[in-house]
């Protein structure tokens, strides 16, 4: 047993043994929990060897199930114990799942609070009022879950910051609690956050093939302190973690297997949409699950929680198969010319479509741009790809072909500075050099706050004599979110009595409130709520009950959180006024200057030409000293005071301008 794993070279395979969750299929037959990283053809082999220890693992998961439900009046002191092991073998990396079983066995007989008529916290800590950063925490009693955990892109006013995290600081203050993390696809918003929630506690993760493949290329680069734990499930799977029950239903999104996530309170059905659209001729034609969705609805539906994007948009989501009717117009219009078309490398479904057109029109293939070349190369690991044989060839090997031979895919569809097609349009790029038989083709849509860094590529495209065919030419995107029409269809199935808008800015979540109104729920029933607001629901009904520690948390390098609003408004300061500093040596207690004071400028003026400021710069720090040690001032941080308010005085006065001031005074004594 232990052989055949190693043999199936997958390191992580070993979590299996220590599953927590248990995992059932939808008619409530157990299912072997474990992951699968095996190719579509070659799955049956392994998933067989396996079948004992599957097996193994289900039982012992049953055996564990009442831990988690029965920890509820647990004493303080009990409690505390627990964390404090916990949080002692988490730092160690030796934290396990044993122990948890181990704790439970003290508070076995204890009633669960459900039977008691508990209440459900449902809280998102991102993904309101804002892009990107989505997480939601359900809370009952004692059992928390999570369901996606992303990260969020900087705006212009936080300079320097590489990307935006939530606070976990809840989450980790009620680290005992938390059962898992359920994730429902693999885009950034919806997974990058979770490298840096392991960091702070060990949780394990449940996702299906595609979306913890893609985890794991990032876990590669931000390693947890302890080897985390991802649990495979599939469309129909359903997890028991503590008294919640999650079932996975398989929707259409822009990434391959993405899933919506109903689960199972003790005071009803909360339904997460996840991202999704309907599509009826989707690429590896799984059409969203309307059946089951449909089924769950007539069981009852409490709250609804639906993503927001498209909420303002009318109708419904093309189908991504749109995209291959305009490739085909495209591939013959430009017969003769080397195509180069950049899209988002998750969209597995897209890159299939351009691959396959490309070996229909006898095109050799080249893969430019770090994440699409690993996000392909995971994709067609896991069997979500198919790539014809002899199709795909070495960027280096270009040269051999015309240009009517070629495709060659890219990353850079945003705009984004380092991506290998931003380093094409600005001749950059050691392999790919721009002619005036290249076509570009933009197949994405640019993100809110990314049109700036599109237009650029887009204009220095065109200059290099390039056609470019975009969204505005031929139909080469389809979103991957829902329009108006199929908002309304998820409702009519559900019919939710409470409904929470999630996944947008104000505007897109009231356009949401506005679709359930007209759906017919009643507008006390929805709730716009902001990040880190608590949703409270129970029998009698649904309210908003306070709020949790939530915000942004910057990430700087390998910071994280270490920069806070006061780092942020003198970077901005020193970005938009520049810095003047001066330095000078006085000894205090003789009351005289020993040297300086020097006046060294950066990003305020050009020195060369503003010798005359600078020297009645000088000028005025030289009185402010003479009058402030004449008055026998001799605390050094008055000093500095007084000297940076006569220089921003004078600086003002001369320049109309505000640089931030750092007098730097050495005291000799
Ligand atoms: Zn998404
Ligand atoms: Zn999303």
């Amino acid at each position: 047993m232990q052989k055949e794993s190693k043999k199936q070279n997958n390191k992580k395979e070993k979590k299996q043994s220590s599953a927590k969750g248990e995992i059932l299929d939808a008619k409530g037959g157990k299912k072997p929990v474990f992951k699968k990283k095996v190719a579509k053809g070659a799955e049956r082999a392994p998933e067989e060897k396996k079948q004992t220890k599957s097996k193994r693992t289900s039982q012992k998961s049953e055996a564990k199930k009442p831990e988690v439900k029965r920890t509820e009046k647990k004493s303080a002191a009990i409690q505390r114990e627990e964390s404090k092991r916990r949080y002692a073998s988490y730092k160690s990396g030796t934290a396990h799942f044993d122990e948890i079983e181990e704790t439970a066995v003290v508070t076995k007989k204890k009633a669960p609070t459900h039977e008691r008529g508990g209440k459900l916290k449902v809280i998102s800590l991102g993904g309101l009022q804002e892009i990107g950063k989505n997480i939601t925490v359900l809370e009952y009693g004692n059992d928390i879950i999570i369901v996606d955990c992303g990260m969020g892109f900087p705006d212009e006013d936080m300079p320097g910051v590489d990307l935006v995290l939530p606070d976990f600081s809840y989450l980790v203050s009620n680290a005992s609690k938390v059962r898992g993390v359920l994730v429902t696809h693999g885009h950034e918003d919806h997974i990058g956050g979770i490298p840096y929630l392991l960091r702070a506690i060990n949780v394990p993760i449940y996702g299906t093939r595609l979306s913890l493949g893609i985890l794991e290329g990032k876990l590669d680069e931000i390693r947890p302190p302890s080897e985390p734990d991802l649990f495979t499930v599939e469309a129909g799977d359903v997890i028991n973690l503590g008294v919640f029950k999650a079932e996975f239903i398989h929707v259409n999104h822009s990434i391959a297997d993405a899933c919506a996530i109903a689960i199972k309170t003790p005071v009803g059905t909360v339904f997460h949409s996840g991202d999704f659209k309907l599509d009826v001729s989707p690429i590896d034609d799984k059409i969203m699950d309307l059946t089951r969705i449909g089924e769950i609805g007539r069981e009852g539906v409490k709250l609804l929680l639906c993503e927001s994007t498209n909420a303002e948009r009318h109708g419904f989501t093309p189908s991504e198969r749109t995209v291959g009717s305009s490739l085909e117009r495209i591939f013959a219009q430009y017969e003769e010319k080397r195509l180069i078309i950049a899209t988002f490398s998750s969209n597995v479904h897209r890159v299939q479509q351009i691959i396959d057109t490309s070996a229909k029109h006898g095109r050799k293939v080249a893969i430019l741009g770090r994440s699409m070349v690993n996000v392909i190369g995971a994709a067609a690991e896991l069997g979500y790809m198919d790539l014809p044989d002899g199709v795909l060839i070495d960027v280096a090997d270009i040269k051999r072909y015309r240009p009517s031979e070629l495709t060659l895919i890219t990353t850079g569809s945003q705009g984004e500075p380092m991506s290998a097609l931003y380093r094409i349009a600005f001749a950059d790029h050691d392999k790919v050099k721009l002619t005036t038989d290249d076509v570009v083709v933009l197949s994405a849509s640019a993100i809110p706050g990314n049109e700036k860094l599109v237009n650029k590529i887009i204009n220095a495209l065109i200059r290099a004599g390039v056609r470019v065919v975009n969204d505005s030419v031929e139909d080469v995107h389809v979103s991957g979110h829902a329009c108006r029409e199929e908002i309304k269809l998820l409702m009519a199935l559900l019919r939710p009595e409470y409904y929470m808008p999630i996944h947008g800015e104000f505007r897109h979540l009231y356009a949401g409130k506005d679709i359930g109104e007209f759906m017919g729920i009643p507008s006390r029933n929805i709730f716009v709520c902001e990040v880190g607001q608590v949703l409270e629901l129970d029998k009698k009904g649904a309210r908003i009950a306070g709020s949790v520690p939530s915000g942004k948390v910057m990430v700087d390098g390998s910071g994280v959180g270490d920069i806070g609003s006061v780092v942020l408004r003198d970077r901005k300061h020193l970005a938009e006024d520049g810095l003047v500093v001066v330095v000078m040596a006085i000894d205090v207690s003789y009351g005289m200057i020993v040297s300086g004071p020097d006046i060294v400028s950066r990003g305020f003026v050009y020195v060369k030409e503003s010798e005359l400021l600078l020297m009645g710069a000088k000028k005025v720090v030289e009185s402010t000293l003479s009058v402030s040690l004449g008055k026998r001032v001799r605390d050094v941080v008055q000093i500095k005071n007084m000297v940076k308010d006569d220089l921003a005085k004078y600086i003002y006065k001369e320049t109309k301008r505000r640089p931030m001031i750092l007098p730097i005074i050495m005291d000799i004594c």
